[in-house]
């Protein structure tokens, strides 16, 4: 089965400073695979600081990779050029979090949706463009007479959004990074922007990265669910085993933080700093916090597979057996 997206063992670190130069590393040993005849939603979980922008980042392509690599159907993003780098380009889209900052006040909808169609050339004729738009509205939930030839102040936020959506969607994506989609849109509308980002996944073949700070909305979207903190997944498997049974005392700290059921409260406001290099180096990222931290984890733990479906990179685990990073994928539910 060929394999939509690889990321294999990436890590990025940032350097700064000339004379004393300080590294900061926002990801570390971070593999994914996804399928290409299995599409779906895989959520990365972490508050601020834990590396979720850094690789959302890395998949578009903005940013390299200090180490690793990043394949997609086959080859290696950096590098791309031409016809393959156009194709990249156009097959991964994004969603970001602020619903306002890709319109341009002055414009319409319509001449939003119809730069993707140009810049691509999707079209063959102006009826075909106008058609691509109506489609890609009506898939997320839009009526095209209620958006087409309105100005962004004319709109609503959930409308916005779902406008960004269907500029993704017209430009028939394989893979779409859902950088915190819903987290700057009013509760109310937070459910059905979901649902519209589950129906691509379905009826489109879409896989989603759905990046989020909040576990209640992974929770409803995904299948499966790596978490994140300060660049290093600390534990990964079936959302619902994750969120229900979680086995990391970092998972665990976050789980008895979100105030179920309400979707409108948020999780992990609080930022935390990013990582510098030193200080507990190689060991555990969360020792500083772990509340039943031992000797052992001033070295790194490995990723422990604590059921069919769940690892965790926990030494509380050591018993149970070791999973490599680029072979975590193959626990996870599509
Ligand atoms: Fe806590 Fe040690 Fe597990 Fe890290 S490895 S979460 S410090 S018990």
């Amino acid at each position: 089965m060929a394999n939509l997206l690889e990321l294999q063992n990436i890590s990025k670190v940032y350097t700064r400073g000339l004379i004393s130069a300080k590294a900061t590393v926002a990801l570390q040993d971070f593999s994914l695979t996804l399928r290409e005849e299995e599409p779906t939603i895989m959520t990365v979980a972490g508050e601020s600081g834990s590396g979720k922008t850094t690789l959302a980042m890395l998949l578009l392509g903005f940013i390299t990779p200090t180490t690793g690599q990043i394949i997609y159907r086959g080859q290696n993003i950096v590098g791309l050029e031409g016809k393959d780098r156009m194709a990249y380009r156009r097959e991964v889209q994004a969603v970001f979090q602020d619903p306002f900052a890709v319109f341009n006040p002055f414009y319409t909808v319509d001449h939003l949706l119809s730069v993707p169609i140009k810049r691509f050339k999707l079209a063959k004729s102006r009826a075909d463009a106008r058609n691509r738009m109506e489609e890609a509205l009506t898939a997320v939930g839009l009526r095209p007479e209620d958006v087409l030839g309105r100005f962004p102040h004319q709109l609503s936020g959930g409308q916005r959004q779902r406008i960004n959506v269907a500029r993704a969607l017209l430009l028939k994506p394989r893979l779409l990074i859902a950088d915190e989609p819903v987290s700057m849109v009013d509760a109310s509308l937070r459910a059905s922007i979901l649902e519209t980002l589950r129906n691509l996944q379905r009826d489109h073949g879409v896989s989603i990265i759905y990046i989020t700070h909040d576990l209640t909305t992974a929770y409803h979207i995904a299948k499966s669910i790596i978490v994140l903190y300060r660049g290093s997944v600390m534990e990964a498997g079936d959302v619902d085993k994750v969120i229900k049974s979680p086995q990391h005392p970092y998972t665990k700290l976050l789980v008895d933080s979100i105030p179920w059921p309400n979707l409108d409260q948020r999780w992990g406001e609080q930022p935390i700093k990013v990582r510098e290099s030193g200080g507990d180096e190689g060991g555990c990222p969360f020792r500083s916090r772990c509340p039943v931290a031992m000797d052992i984890c001033s070295t790194r733990p490995p990723l422990f597979q604590t059921s069919p479906s769940q690892a965790a990179s926990c030494y509380l685990y050591a018993e149970k057996p070791q999973i490599v990073a680029e072979r975590l994928s193959e626990l996870l539910p599509v």
